[in-house]
């Protein structure tokens, strides 16, 4: 718009909350909502630390840490630098063809920090997009070693891979938001979700059911895709690093690659930079997105080991398939170096660890409530499950008097706070929470 035009000049003038809200409400879609039964969205000015300054004034503790992808918090001074200096230099050019010194550092870097044997990085723009290319990849390998009957995958109840086509196939069928696209979905294999929590005993019939499908299956099956210890937006459960294990040996055995999402696991969120070294193991793929540029901008890695990338460079098509237009974005990448620089130059695994142990004792208390079913903690993740699915419309709001950025989902009041939040911090939360819980029922 022309600031030289008298007409449009209202337009460059700030909105009021009034009129954000109330554009918001005509034309804008937000994360599974609806135009027609909307729940109260709040407009945020400006974020700074672990706070969300609301326009109205008010300040909000972030626990949501915007959906796991804020580790430094916001408005961070290196986070800022990083960006500003590679926008002098250039905010985006195609990688085909080119390529650049903020995407190779970032592929080596990961490569260096993940687990052992992931040598090769396809950068992608979203989670579910290098959820995509993961199967993706799994399917090209086999079809280049002359066995393309193996093109399904086995995943597990309870699991969350993202919402598009191929993610959603292999979301929990059920629990997974994507009932409704079950007859246009690839049909694949689940196993139940994992039931040997992760500090249980473990038995060999944990994975009996697991290892049945896998045998019977074996000769269709391209991998077997997995989220690490945590099943995240699919139930929020924590199950035992033998599980995992036990998946990668009997993948080896069968010949099933493996796949680990570590979207919402990755960068320390566990306890370990990847929750993969809980089980000390190295997945075949490897997906990462969420905390891989602290919070800044949408990037994700999707990365391989030798076996995967010869065996599809040998294939018949000699290439992977995959080419996204904002591939290795610059911007992405060098916020992603800086945050990883900033993680690994700080004590984020005695922050997790704290974070740990202070929300194992606050919000242990929540067990005593009657609409209390479960409180289970592990790293910088604290999940309080109910027995019934919360009234969005009415806690959200409760939250936000409380001075709390809470997002429930269904039953579960989860929190996984910034690492840089203090005992103060998280003392705000973890009381909010226990405030708005003693209220239902
Ligand atoms: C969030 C998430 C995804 C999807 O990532 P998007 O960036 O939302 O597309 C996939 N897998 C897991 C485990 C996630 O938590």
């Amino acid at each position: 718009m022309s600031s030289s035009n008298p007409s449009s000049s209202n337009l460059s003038s700030p909105l009021s909350a009034e009129q954000i809200l109330e554009i918001d409400r005509q034309h804008v879609w937000h994360p599974y909502s609806s135009f027609l039964n909307p729940t109260p969205v709040f407009p945020v000015q400006r974020a700074e630390g672990v706070y969300l300054h609301l326009s109205d004034g008010r300040k909000l503790v972030d626990g949501m840490s915007s959906w796991w992808c804020q580790l430094h918090g916001y408005n961070h001074p290196r986070l800022n630098q990083a960006i500003q200096e590679q926008l002098e230099q250039m905010a985006h050019v195609m990688f085909g063809g080119l390529t650049h010194e903020p995407g190779v550092t970032l592929a080596k870097r990961l490569v260096e920090l993940t687990p052992e044997g992931l040598n090769k990085v396809f950068l992608a723009d979203s989670g579910s997009v290098s959820v995509e290319v993961s199967l993706k990849m799994a399917m090209q390998f086999w079809q280049s070693q002359g066995r393309p009957d193996k093109h399904r995958f086995l995943a597990l109840r309870r699991g969350y891979h993202g919402d598009t086509f191929g993610a959603m196939s292999v979301c929990d069928p059920v629990t997974g938001m994507h009932q409704l696209f079950s007859h246009t979905l690839a049909q694949q294999l689940f196993a139940p979700q994992p039931e040997c929590g992760i500090d249980e005993p473990w038995d060999e019939r944990h994975i009996a059911d697991f290892e049945a499908l896998l045998v019977t299956h074996k000769d269709e099956l391209a991998a077997v895709i997995l989220e690490p210890i945590v099943q995240g937006a699919g139930g929020m459960r924590f199950y035992s690093p033998d599980y995992l294990r036990r998946v990668r040996e009997l993948c080896d055995e069968h010949d099933v690659l493996l796949i680990a999402d570590e979207i919402a696991t990755g960068f320390g969120r566990t306890g370990k930079l990847f929750a993969c070294e809980h089980a000390s193991i190295s997945p075949d793929i490897l997906c990462l997105g969420k905390g891989l540029t602290g919070g800044y901008m949408t990037l994700a890695a999707t990365l391989c080991n030798d076996k995967v990338s010869d065996g599809i460079c040998q294939g018949e098509a000699g290439v992977f398939m995959h080419g996204p237009t904002f591939m290795g974005n610059p911007l992405a990448c060098s916020v992603a170096n800086a945050s990883i620089d900033l993680l690994l130059d700080s004590d984020w695994q005695g922050q997790v660890g704290r974070i740990e142990a202070q929300l194992k004792e606050e919000l242990g208390a929540c067990r005593d409530l009657p609409a209390v079913a479960d409180v289970r903690v592990l790293g910088a993740i604290g999940v309080v499950e109910l027995h019934e699915p919360v009234d969005m419309a009415k806690v959200q709001p409760r939250f936000v008097e409380e001075g709390i950025w809470v997002r429930p989902f269904g039953k579960l009041v989860y929190i996984m706070p910034p690492f840089v939040s203090t005992p103060e911090e998280l003392r705000q939360l973890t009381k909010g929470i226990y405030n708005v819980v003693a209220e239902l029922n």
